[in-house]
C-alpha cells in the first residue's frame, strides 16, 4: 500500500471515528460486543479514569489467528459479507468491522490474541502499525485502548465529565449483563470493582449484582405467552421506583432494545400503584419470530418495531396487572444498622446526566455483598416466609389489623401479631373514594337528584364554546344542563353520587376537566381524572380525629378495594414494621 493511500485511510478513519466513537462508552461497547461475538464466557473490563486514560477488555473467547489480528484494524477488511441469513440473525450483535479501525485511528491500541497456537501481539498507534510480534498461547483476546483521541485534541473537550463517562459505561454494562446472564462480566474503574456477575445464566442473580439484595427481594417474577410472543422477566414491586426510565430494560431475542411504546405500556400497567412520573425497575425478555420485528441498527442506539404491536402491548399490560393484583404490596420498612445512624435519603447526589438518582448503586457497590455473595435461593425463601404469613388471597391482601390510635390526626397506628402498621388516613380514604367513583362513573345509572335551586355558572366565551360542544359528556353522566343566557349554563339536576355538601365545587371541577381536555381524550381517562379529583376532595383531611370505630370502618372499606395499598396518586396508604424491626430499633434483639 502506498504511503498516500495509508494517510488517506487514516484520515477517513478519523472522520468516521467522529461518528462512531462518540464517547468512551462506544469503545467499551465495540470491544465487549466483539468479545461476545467470539463466544466468550468471561469478559473483564478494566478502565483507568473512566476510560479516558485506558480501556482494557480481556475475554476467553476463541481468539484470532495472526493474519486476522492484523486485518482487524483495516477498514472493511473484517466486515462479514452480509447475506440473507445475517439480516435475520438477531443474535449476532452486528455492525462490526467499521468501528475498530476508527478507534485505532484516534488512540493507541495493543491487541493480544491467540486461538491456542502461537499468539500474536499487535501495537497500533494513530492508525499506524508500530510493531507485531509473537505472544503467548492463552486462548482469548485482550484489547487495550489507551489515550483515546490523543491526536484529535478538539474531541477530548466533547467528552463530558469523568462521572458522566462512567455512568454511561456502567449503564451500558448493566444492560449487556442483563441480556447475557450466562457470561461472567467484571467491570473495574481504577481497580475498584463496579460490577461482577456470576455467569450462571440466572437473571435474578444478575439483577442482584446490579441493584443489590434489597431491590432483588422486591422483584416479582413474570411470565406470559401467546402464539407470537413469549415474555418473561422481573418487575419491581410498586414501592421501588426511580426518577427516570433508565431501569426499564427490554431484551428482544437476546438483544437490548429501545421502544418507548413498551416503556409506556409498562408504566401504565402500574397506574395508581405508584406515582405516574416515577418508573419501575423492569427486565423483560421477549422471544419473537425475527420476521415479526424490524430492527434499525445504528451504532449508538437500537430501535425496534414490532409487527403485532397492539397484541404485544396487551400481553405486557395483562402480565404486569395480573402479577400486581395478586400480591400483598405493603411496603415493609426494614430497619438496618445504618438506617439508625443516618436517614437513608441523605445520600449525596452526584450530578450524573443519565444516572441521576442517589439510590442507584452503580458506583456504590456494597463490599459485604461481594464478599459474602448470599445465595439467591435464600432470598426467595426469606420472601416466601414473609409472604406466607401475610395472606395472599386476592380479596384478603390486607391482613387482619387492629387500630390502636392516631398520630398527628393523620396516621392511624395498627397492630397484629406480626408487627405494627401505619395507615395514612387521607390516602386510605382517597383510595376508597376513588374506587367508589370509578365504579359509579364506569356504570352510569339514571338516578339523578333534582336540585332545590338550579345552579347557574358563568364562563368565559371560549370556555363556554368548548363546554357547549361537550354537553353530551355531561348529559351522559346524568347532568341536566342547558344553555342559559350569554356564556352561562344552568344545571337543574345532577347524578346521585355527587356529594350534596359541595356540589357546586365538584361540578365546576368536572367542567374544568372537560374544558381542558387533552387531544387524546377518552371517556376512560376522563372518568379516571374525575374519580381521582373527587376522591381527594372528599377524603378526610389531615388533622381530623377519627374515633376507633371510624378507624375500623375505614380499614374495612380499604380491605374491600381492588388495590388497598396505594392512593390514586400512587402514594402508599399503609406501611409495615415487623416486630423484629421494632426490637432492632430499641436494641432489644441481640446482634
Ligand atoms: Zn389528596
Ligand atoms: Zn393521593
Amino acid at each position: 500500500m502506498s504511503k498516500i493511500k495509508v494517510m488517506d485511510e487514516i484520515l477517513a478513519n478519523k472522520i468516521a471515528a467522529g461518528e462512531v466513537v462518540e464517547r468512551c462508552s462506544s469503545v467499551v461497547k465495540e470491544l465487549v460486543e466483539n468479545s461476545i461475538d467470539a463466544d466468550s464466557t468471561e469478559i473483564k473490563i478494566e478502565l483507568e479514569e473512566a476510560g479516558t486514560r485506558s480501556i482494557k477488555v480481556t475475554d476467553n473467547g476463541k481468539g484470532m489467528e495472526r493474519d486476522d489480528s492484523l486485518l482487524a484494524f483495516q477498514r472493511h477488511a473484517t466486515s462479514k459479507l452480509i447475506d440473507e441469513d445475517d439480516l435475520y440473525r438477531i443474535n449476532t450483535l452486528g455492525f462490526r468491522g467499521e468501528a475498530l479501525p476508527s478507534i485505532a485511528s484516534v488512540s493507541d491500541i495493543v491487541l493480544k490474541t491467540s486461538t491456542g497456537n502461537i499468539g500474536s501481539i499487535v501495537h497500533i498507534q494513530g492508525g499506524k502499525l508500530i510493531s507485531e510480534q509473537k505472544g503467548d498461547a492463552r486462548i482469548g483476546t485482550t484489547m487495550c485502548v489507551s489515550d483515546l483521541f490523543y491526536n484529535t485534541p478538539a474531541r477530548l473537550k466533547h467528552m463530558k465529565s469523568l462521572y458522566s463517562e462512567l455512568a454511561n459505561i456502567t449503564d451500558y454494562m448493566n444492560k449487556i449483563a442483563l441480556s447475557h446472564p450466562n457470561i461472567r462480566f467484571s467491570l473495574f474503574n481504577n481497580d475498584n470493582l463496579l460490577l461482577k456477575t456470576d455467569g450462571s445464566g440466572d437473571l435474578l442473580k444478575t439483577i442482584k449484582s446490579i441493584y443489590g439484595l434489597d431491590i432483588t427481594k422486591k422483584m416479582l417474577e413474570v411470565k406470559i405467552e401467546d402464539e407470537d410472543y413469549e415474555i418473561s422477566g422481573y418487575i419491581s414491586k410498586p414501592e421501588v421506583h426511580r426518577s427516570n426510565r433508565n431501569n426499564m430494560v427490554t431484551i428482544v431475542n437476546g438483544r437490548v432494545v429501545r421502544n418507548t411504546e413498551i416503556n409506556r405500556v409498562i408504566n401504565d400497567a402500574y397506574h395508581s400503584y405508584k406515582p405516574d412520573n416515577r418508573y419501575p425497575i423492569v427486565v423483560l425478555n421477549i422471544i419473537v419470530d425475527p420476521t415479526l420485528i424490524d430492527v434499525n441498527i445504528h451504532p449508538t442506539k437500537m430501535d425496534i418495531k414490532f409487527g403485532k404491536m397492539e397484541e404485544l402491548c396487551n400481553l405486557i399490560n395483562k402480565m404486569i396487572k395480573n402479577e400486581l393484583s395478586k400480591k400483598t404490596l405493603i411496603p415493609h420498612i426494614e430497619v438496618k444498622e445504618e438506617n439508625i445512624e443516618k436517614p437513608i435519603y441523605e445520600e449525596i447526589s452526584l450530578n450524573l446526566d443519565r444516572v441521576e438518582e442517589p439510590d442507584t448503586p452503580y458506583v456504590l457497590i456494597n463490599e459485604d455483598l461481594i464478599v459474602k455473595e448470599p445465595e439467591i435461593k435464600n432470598v426467595e425463601e426469606n420472601t416466601n416466609i414473609e409472604e406466607s404469613i401475610i395472606l395472599e388471597e386476592k380479596k384478603e391482601r390486607l391482613p387482619e389489623i387492629y387500630p390502636v390510635g392516631l398520630v398527628h390526626g393523620t396516621y392511624i397506628i395498627c397492630q397484629n401479631e406480626i408487627g405494627m402498621y401505619m395507615i395514612d388516613q387521607h390516602a386510605a380514604k382517597e383510595r376508597i373514594n376513588y374506587e367508589f367513583y370509578k365504579k359509579k362513573l364506569g356504570n352510569p345509572t339514571n338516578d339523578s337528584i333534582q336540585m332545590l335551586f338550579p345552579l347557574t355558572i358563568e364562563l368565559s366565551n371560549n370556555e363556554f364554546i368548548i363546554l357547549k360542544q361537550n354537553f353530551d359528556i355531561l348529559k351522559n353522566m346524568n347532568f341536566d344542563i342547558e344553555e342559559f343566557g350569554i356564556n352561562s349554563v344552568i344545571i337543574k339536576s345532577h347524578p346521585i353520587w355527587l356529594p350534596t355538601s359541595n356540589e357546586e365545587e365538584a361540578i365546576k371541577k368536572i367542567m374544568e376537566t372537560i374544558i381542558n381536555k387533552e387531544k387524546d381524550f377518552t371517556i376512560e381517562k376522563f372518568n379516571e381524572k374525575i374519580a381521582t379529583m373527587m376522591s381527594c376532595k372528599l377524603a378526610i383531611k389531615a388533622n381530623e380525629n377519627l374515633t376507633l370505630l371510624e378507624m375500623e370502618n375505614l380499614i374495612n372499606d380499604l380491605r374491600k378495594c381492588d388495590n388497598p395499598f396505594n392512593c390514586p396518586h400512587g402514594r402508599p396508604t399503609i406501611i409495615y414494621y415487623s416486630k423484629y424491626d421494632l426490637e432492632k430499633l430499641f436494641k432489644r434483639s441481640g446482634f
